[in-house]
């Protein structure tokens, strides 16, 4: 198969990721018969200082003409950095925004998966570390709360701000026709987060889910409140497989389930569209605090790296190869200095960013 892939490395952290990613996909690539082509492009800060913007139209016609991007991660130190003194609308995260909006990209998917060689980082009480986790969050990304209409205005004499929550039927069928695809994809049950007791758009998204559902009669449905979904997270997040949710609970739930992994370094994202096109980047930010140490774990965006492959080219053998070779070489005792504890540091073997791709690379092969 060939894979056309876009590149948009970013900022901080982002170049030394990505390098790491792509010799991955070329050692996966070529142990199995692919021939993968990467286009680089700047996006971010990088962009504002070369361009005076941070998203060109160059960026948005090479991601178009992709079948995936993967990306590092954009963005700067925004205490310091000159970047944020600028409007908001120039400054590096409006670039990722506009990408986003301009590829349709409506389907947030962030897995929470609790490596068992990593649950002394795990916050939860140790029975539960013990019985691990491996969840997929599903969120709505271009509907919902942040995308309503809003004002601040003075009525009756008082400061009133409005923020509205609307969500159309179709939107909410193109969210849940993607859930129950990826459920297939794992292990068939989809629980489905509203907050249907009170909210008119959650009974709209019920009435709509269960329609979607008829199509997918292999996978398990149930219905969660919102509320409750925030406390069974850390009471027992084992009974989670693929939750499907809209935009603004989304965003709260998919924080706190990356939480309880403890670990930002390990966790990738797929942002998708009604195609088989995707944007892959990892959970967490630019990390300037670390950028050009070689320190940074490249693991996220390994593992970004992997849903594209399972996502936007259906290669779930390569997808998975990947996966057992992150697996593989925590379980040889390697680690980033942010996957090391101060009490057990001593028990690891400490790698850098590119130690760690190497190692990676060593333990790609052929399931
Ligand atoms: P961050 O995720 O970049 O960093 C938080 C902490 O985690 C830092 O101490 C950092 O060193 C550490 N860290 C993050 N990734 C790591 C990795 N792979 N390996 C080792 N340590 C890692 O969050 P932040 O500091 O709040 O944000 C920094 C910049 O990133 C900001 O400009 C922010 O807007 C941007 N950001 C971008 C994205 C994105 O591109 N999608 C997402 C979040 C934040």
């Amino acid at each position: 198969m060939k894979l056309n892939i876009t590149v948009i490395p970013g900022d901080g952290i982002g170049p030394e990721i990505i390098a790491e990613a792509k010799k991955v996909l070329d050692k996966v690539c070529d142990l199995y018969g692919h021939e993968i082509s990467y286009k680089e492009v700047l996006m971010g800060g990088c962009s504002i200082d070369a361009y005076g913007k941070p998203l060109t139209d160059e960026t948005i016609e090479a991601a178009r003409s992709a079948d995936a991007v993967l990306m590092g991660s954009i963005g700067g130190n925004t205490q310091t950095s000159p970047w944020y003194k600028l409007e908001p609308h120039l400054r590096p995260e409006a670039g990722l925004l506009g990408l986003r909006k301009a590829l349709s990209l409506f389907a947030n998917l962030r897995p929470a998966y609790l490596y068992p060689e990593l649950k002394e980082a795990c916050p939860l009480k140790e029975e539960m570390a013990d019985r691990g986790f491996d969840m997929l969050i599903m969120r709505e990304l271009t509907g919902g709360l942040y995308f309503g209409e809003r004002s601040t205005k003075e009525v009756d004499g008082e400061m009133t701000a409005v923020d509205t929550l609307i969500y159309k039927e179709s939107e909410i069928r193109r969210i849940a026709i993607k859930a129950f695809e990826v459920a297939r994809k794992r292990r068939k049950s989809v629980i489905s987060v509203d907050k249907a007791n009170v909210l008119d758009s959650s009974r709209l998204w019920r009435k709509v889910v269960e329609e979607v559902r008829k199509d997918y009669p292999d996978v398990e449905l149930s219905h969660m409140l919102v509320d409750n979904c925030a406390m069974q997270l850390v009471r027992d997040p084992a009974q989670f497989d693929v939750v499907l949710t809209e935009n603004m609970f989304g965003d709260i739930l998919s924080d706190e389930a990356s939480m309880i992994t403890g670990s930002i370094g390990m966790l990738p994202s797929a942002s998708l569209n009604d195609s088989s096109f995707g944007l892959y980047e990892p959970s967490h930010g630019s990390a300037p605090d670390i950028a050009g140490k070689d320190i940074a774990n490249p693991i996220a965006t390994v593992l970004s790296a992997a849903m594209m492959l399972r996502y936007s080219f259906n290669l779930d053998k390569e997808a998975d190869s990947i996966e057992e070779a992150v697996r593989q070489v925590l379980r040889d005792g390697y680690r980033t200095v942010d996957l090391l504890g101060a009490a057990d540091a001593g028990s690891f073997k400490k790698v850098g960013c590119k130690e760690m791709g190497d190692l990676l690379v060593e333990r790609i092969a052929v399931l």
